[in-house]
């Protein structure tokens, strides 16, 4: 028989989300791979999934690379291997992604159980326009990066979702009010458990209820328009560096096309694209 590797979404804080399908292949697995084993054990035993004949093996953030050779291995010999994370969706900001790609790189099936993840609950309660929407993840704590990718999917017209400790909060809502302006947000802390709140207001003014910091945290701002005028500098940067990445314009005809679409003169343009080119 051949092994499969099975990517297994756990509750975000409520057991009760926990899918049939989920506890169905946790208990037909002959290994469980988890972020955190003595967490997971408090989950498997709250499921009343014995270990008896399963291996708890664990594979957080830093022992993945290291696990990929034995789960290519046991695949091998038609084991069937799950992979959870301490709480919602592996991968999703979480440990995962590079073992999948391993996995698929060397030609084993993988399977999917989707179910709880912050992201889809936090937008779901949101009540904002959240049609098209950015997951930015945990923002760096610093730094151009930082703001560049609020920008950049702001810009777009995209709602973001960003996870965040709930004691840089406030900090972050401060940053997101200098790069998006007065936007509707919402802070979804403690989804799914006892104390669940949704704290909505506007950038830059109070939420309601006040925001505490406790338990976790994802905050959604609402999307908006495609702002098609005032393109930031960095996204046309970007644009210079593909095309000239793509070698199929030179500088010049570059440098015509940026000045078409902003408000540079084909100098300042021509100037941008040798820096650009420089820097490749
Ligand atoms: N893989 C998880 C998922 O699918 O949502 C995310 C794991 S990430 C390490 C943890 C972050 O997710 C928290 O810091 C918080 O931003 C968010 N999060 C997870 N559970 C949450 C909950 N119950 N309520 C609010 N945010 C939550």
């Amino acid at each position: 028989m051949a092994g499969v590797l099975k990517i297994v979404c756990t509750p975000i804080g409520n057991l009760g989300d926990i899918s049939l399908r989920a506890i169905e292949t946790l208990k037909s697995s002959t290994i469980i791979l988890a972020e955190n084993t003595a967490h997971s054990r408090k989950l498997l035993s709250a499921l009343h999934i014995e270990l008896k004949n399963i291996q708890l093996l664990s594979c957080g953030q830093h022992e993945e690379e290291n696990r990929i050779p034995l789960v290519l291995d046991r695949l091998g010999k038609g084991d069937v291997i799950s992979l959870i994370s301490d709480a919602g969706a592996p991968i999703i900001s979480d440990p995962g992604g590079r073992l999948v790609e391993a996995v698929i790189a060397a030609d084993h099936p993988i399977e999917v159980i989707p179910g709880p993840s912050a992201v889809i609950a936090a937008l779901m309660g949101a009540g904002l326009i959240t049609t098209r929407f950015a997951f930015l993840g945990f923002l760096a704590k610093k730094g151009k990066e930082r703001e560049r990718l609020v920008k950049n999917a702001s810009t777009a017209g995209l709602a973001l979702v960003i996870y965040e400790s709930p004691h840089r909060v406030e900090k972050t809502l401060a940053d997101l009010c200098k790069w998006c302006g007065p936007k509707r947000v919402v802070v979804a802390r403690e989804l799914t458990k006892q104390f669940e709140t949704f704290h909505r207001g506007i950038l830059g003014q109070e939420l309601s209820p006040l925001f505490v910091e406790k338990g976790e945290a994802v905050i959604v701002v609402e999307g908006g328009e495609v702002s098609q005028e005032n393109s930031p500098i960095e996204i046309i940067e970007e644009e210079i560096a593909a095309l000239l990445q793509a070698k199929q314009l030179t500088a010049r005809e570059i440098a015509k096309q940026v000045a078409q679409k902003t408000d540079m003169s084909s100098k300042q343009a021509y100037i941008l694209v040798l820096q650009i080119k420089n820097a490749l």
